[in-house]
């Protein structure tokens, strides 16, 4: 994909992001693999507005080894280092996604377990819950890449890392996957909280019902979810111009 044309992916996947309660303002950030030395970032600008009406121009290539901007306007954000390090060990992955989500992290803290209470309602919810969602421990801001490699031995080749206190980070091939897996989080971390909140223990499902569910990971949900959310930006008049 040309690189214009991954800009305005990565602007879009900020604001479906932000559109779907997964940033509440400036916070979070998508980052894309170039080559072995440069990636595609979402930066801070000096006219930064928030994650929601973040523009192709806020996407800007970092320089991967010594965090340098290719614009004067623009800064890497200051947890680069999740990036960086990020696509440094997961030679499999493209994508790196960061957001601050509150209900991931109410629940989180509230001590409840991501545990996949349903299954058909959202399949790759099931599905990362399933294979579990590790917890970093910490709460820190990850400005230095020793944080990050921390941060990476929970994350270990898994799909998503909670980060208490803190947010989410999580990987794809694509943007469309790793925004995919953040939203699906998003979902089980707000089923969660409705079931505690009615009283109940989020229970798993069976193991036979978690055998009828398809596995998703190479197919095209990713796609269509995103698709979907594309479409619910376009229909409240927030889509990426250009
Ligand atoms: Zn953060």
């Amino acid at each position: 994909m040309i690189e214009a044309a991954l800009r305005r992916k990565i602007a879009t996947g900020c604001r479906i992001m932000a559109h779907q309660g997964l940033s509440e303002d400036i916070l979070g950030h998508i980052s894309v693999r170039l080559d072995a030395t440069r990636a595609l970032v979402r930066c801070r600008g000096a006219h930064e507005q928030g994650l929601l009406f973040t523009t192709p121009d806020d996407v800007r290539t970092v320089n991967l080894v010594d965090g340098s901007v290719d614009h004067a306007d623009y800064e890497a954000p200051s947890e680069l280092p999740i990036h960086t390090e990020t696509l440094a060990a997961r030679a499999d992955i493209d994508a790196v996604l960061h957001a601050h989500p509150p209900w991931v992290i109410a629940v989180d803290l509230a001590g409840h377990p991501f545990v996949p209470l349903v299954g058909a309602y959202n399949i790759l919810a099931a599905k990362m819950a399933k294979s579990g969602i590790p917890v970093f421990a910490r709460s820190a801001l990850i400005r230095r890449p020793e944080l990050a490699r921390e941060m990476l031995e929970c994350l270990g080749s898994g799909p998503a890392c909670l980060m208490r206190g803190h947010g989410v980070t999580t990987v794809g091939a694509t943007v469309e996957e790793a925004v995919a897996r953040a939203l699906a989080i998003n979902s089980l971390a707000k089923m969660t909280a409705r079931v505690t909140s009615m009283g109940g223990t989020p229970e798993p499902i069976s193991e036979s019902d978690m055998d009828e569910l398809p596995d998703l990971a190479a197919g095209s949900n990713p796609r269509l979810v995103w698709q979907h959310y594309e479409q619910r930006l376009a229909h409240d008049g927030l889509s990426v111009e250009g």
